[in-house]
C-alpha cells in the first residue's frame, strides 16, 4: 500500500494520473528538474520555521525525519509544544505537523508555517486544504484538534537590526475556514488514497489534451505519445476553450488548424510561421520602434537575490537585492563598451549604482529584455537609496523592452510560442550560446551568489565563481546587442 503525504495529496488535487504514475511507476515518471528554485524554497521554508519556533517557549524539537512511533513516545506531559511531530493513520495517511500545541483543555492546536506573506488559496498553494489534511490525520489518530492556525511572514515587516520573530511573523486563526471545507477535503483524501493504490489506470491519454500548456505536468508526453511537434499547446496565450475545441476535432498540430478558426493576430502570425516554415517579420513596425531609441544605447541586465527572510536593514520579506549588473553601451558610430559590477558581500549596491551612473550618465536609451523586472528593481532601489532617485528615474523613463518586438513583430515558429531570450537567441544568433557557461540561468546566478556570500562552508573557488557570474550576465547583454544588430539588418 502506498502511503499518502500532504504533498501527494496536493498533487492528487492537481491531477490524479500524475501522482498515480509517480507512486506506481517512479522509474518511468519523466524526470522534471528538481530545480534550484524549488530547493531554495525548501531552504527558505526551514528558515521561516526556525523563526516560528522562537514564538513558543518550552517546545520539544522532534527529529527532522522522526517516525510516528518516536512522536508517540515523546508526547508526554512535560512539554506543551512539539516541533515536527509526525502521525500516520491506519490507512497510511501521513502528516508531519510544523508546530503542535497542547491547549489547557487537553485538545490540540495545529500551526502550519508558510514562507508566503499571506494565506494563499490558489491551486498552487492550497493552504487551507493543507491544514485540513493535517487535522484529518491527527483526528484519525485519536487526537482532538480544536484550533488550526497559519503562521506566515508579515509583508509590512522591515528589518532593522536583529530579526524580531513576533514582528516578522503573523499568526492567523483559520479554524473556521478549515471547518467549512473539512468534510469535502476528507472525502478527497479518501479518494486520493484509493486512487494511488489502484493497480491500473488508463495510461494512453490524460485530460490535459484539453488544457493549456501551463497546466501540463512533466508526464504530458508519457500519457499522450502522439502529440506532434509544433502542437496547438505552443500557441502563445491560447485559451483553454480554443484548445478544447481543437482537441475535440483531433486538430493537435498547428498546421491542422483550419484557416477559419478564430485566433488573434499574433496567434495567426505564429500559425502562418509554422505553415511557411519561416519567420513572419513586420519590418515597418520594428523600424518604427527602433527609430524611437536614442543613442547611446545601454543594453542592461541585473541579477538579483531575493529571500523570504530579509538579509539587510531596510528590506521586507521577499524583496530583491540587486547584486550584479552588466551594461553594453553602443554608440551611433558603432563602438561598443562594457561595464560590469558584482557585489562580493551582502550589502546595498551603493558602489555599483555610483560607478554605473559614472559609466552611462543620464544619456540615451536603456534596453533590457522583459524590462518590467529591471524597472521594478529600480523602484525598490529608489526607495532604499534615494540619493540615486534622479538617475534611476531617468533609466525607468528611458527604458525600451526589446522583448516586445518578439511578442508581435518578429514571430518565428522555432521560438515555440515563447519570447524568452533563451528561446530567441539560439535561433537568431546561433553563434552565441548559454550552453558553454557554468552559470547559465538567473536562478543559478542567484543560488551561486547567495551561497558565495552567505554560506560559511562555501567550498568552491571564489575567483572562478565570480568569473562565471560575470560571464553569464555579460552574455545576457551581449545577446541583446547582437539581436538588436540583427533586427537593424532586417529592416
Ligand atoms: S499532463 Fe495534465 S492530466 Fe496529464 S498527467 Fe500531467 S497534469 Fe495530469
Amino acid at each position: 500500500m502506498h502511503h499518502l503525504t500532504k504533498t501527494d495529496f496536493k498533487y492528487y488535487l492537481d491531477c490524479p494520473e500524475s501522482i498515480w504514475l509517480l507512486k506506481n511507476k517512479p522509474d518511468v515518471y519523466p524526470k522534471g528538474e528538481f530545480s534550484l528554485f524549488t530547493e531554495k524554497l525548501i531552504k527558505e521554508g526551514y528558515e521561516v520555521e526556525a523563526y516560528a519556533k522562537k514564538l513558543f517557549t518550552n517546545g520539544l524539537d522532534l527529529p527532522e525525519y522522526g517516525s510516528p512511533t518516536q512522536t508517540q513516545k515523546a508526547l508526554t506531559d512535560t512539554y506543551n509544544v512539539y516541533f515536527q511531530p509526525s502521525f500516520n493513520t491506519n490507512k497510511d495517511v501521513f502528516a508531519r505537523i510544523d508546530i503542535l500545541e497542547r491547549l489547557a483543555d487537553g485538545t490540540w492546536h495545529i500551526y502550519e508555517v508558510k514562507s508566503s506573506t499571506s494565506i494563499k488559496k490558489d491551486r498552487k498553494h492550497r493552504h487551507i486544504e493543507d491544514a485540513c489534511f493535517q487535522k484529518y490525520v491527527l483526528t484519525e489518530c485519536g487526537y482532538v484538534v480544536s484550533k488550526v492556525s497559519i503562521i506566515h511572514l508579515n509583508k509590512e515587516y522591515i528589518k532593522k537590526g536583529a530579526i524580531i520573530p513576533n514582528e516578522l511573523l503573523e499568526i492567523i486563526d483559520i479554524t473556521d475556514d478549515v471547518d467549512t471545507i473539512y468534510s469535502s477535503v476528507v472525502n478527497e483524501i479518501n479518494s486520493a488514497s484509493n486512487f494511488i493504490n489502484k493497480e491500473i489506470i488508463n495510461e494512453t491519454v490524460c485530460s490535459c489534451t484539453h488544457k493549456t500548456r501551463s497546466n501540463h505536468c512533466d508526464a504530458f508526453r508519457y500519457f499522450n505519445t502522439t502529440i506532434p511537434d509544433y502542437s496547438i499547446y505552443e500557441i502563445s496565450r491560447i485559451s483553454a476553450k480554443k484548445v478544447g475545441l481543437l482537441a475535440d476535432n483531433e486538430q493537435l498540430a498547428i498546421i491542422d488548424i483550419p484557416p477559419e478558426f478564430e485566433l488573434n493576430v499574433n496567434q495567426q502570425t505564429q500559425v502562418e510561421s509554422v505553415r511557411q516554415e519561416q519567420p513572419i517579420i513586420n519590418q515597418a513596425n520594428i523600424k518604427r520602434e527602433l527609430d524611437k531609441l536614442k543613442f547611446p544605447l545601454h543594453f542592461i541586465d541585473y541579477e538579483t537575490y531575493a529571500s523570504a527572510i530579509p538579509r539587510l536593514d531596510g528590506l521586507s520579506p521577499h524583496k530583491h537585492v540587486t547584486f550584479q549588473v552588466s551594461i553594453h553601451t553602443l554608440t551611433e558610430d558603432g563602438s561598443l563598451t562594457h561595464y560590469e559590477f558584482l557585489l562580493d558581500e551582502m550589502k546595498m549596491p551603493i558602489d555599483m549604482l555610483q560607478t554605473m551612473q559614472d559609466f552611462t550618465g543620464l544619456t540615451g536609451t536603456f534596453i533590457s529584455w522583459h524590462a518590467s523586472f529591471e524597472i521594478s528593481r529600480n523602484k525598490d532601489l529608489i526607495e532604499w537609496l534615494p540619493q540615486f532617485t534622479n538617475y534611476l528615474t531617468y533609466i525607468n523613463e528611458h527604458t525600451f523592452d526589446l522583448e516586445t518586438i518578439f511578442k508581435k513583430d518578429y514571430i518565428d515558429y522555432r521560438f515555440h510560442g515563447s519570447s524568452s531570450i533563451k528561446k530567441v537567441l539560439p535561433v537568431i544568433c546561433p553563434h552565441l550560446s548559454y550552453s558553454e557557461l557554468d552559470v547559465y540561468n538567473g536562478t543559478m546566478a542567484l543560488d551561486t551568489w547567495g551561497r558565495m556570500v552567505l554560506d560559511p562552508n562555501f567550498n568552491e573557488d571564489i575567483e572562478t565563481t565570480k568569473i562565471n557570474l560575470l560571464e553569464y550576465c555579460k552574455l545576457d547583454t551581449m545577446a541583446m546587442v547582437e539581436i538588436y544588430k540583427f533586427l537593424i539588418d532586417c529592416i
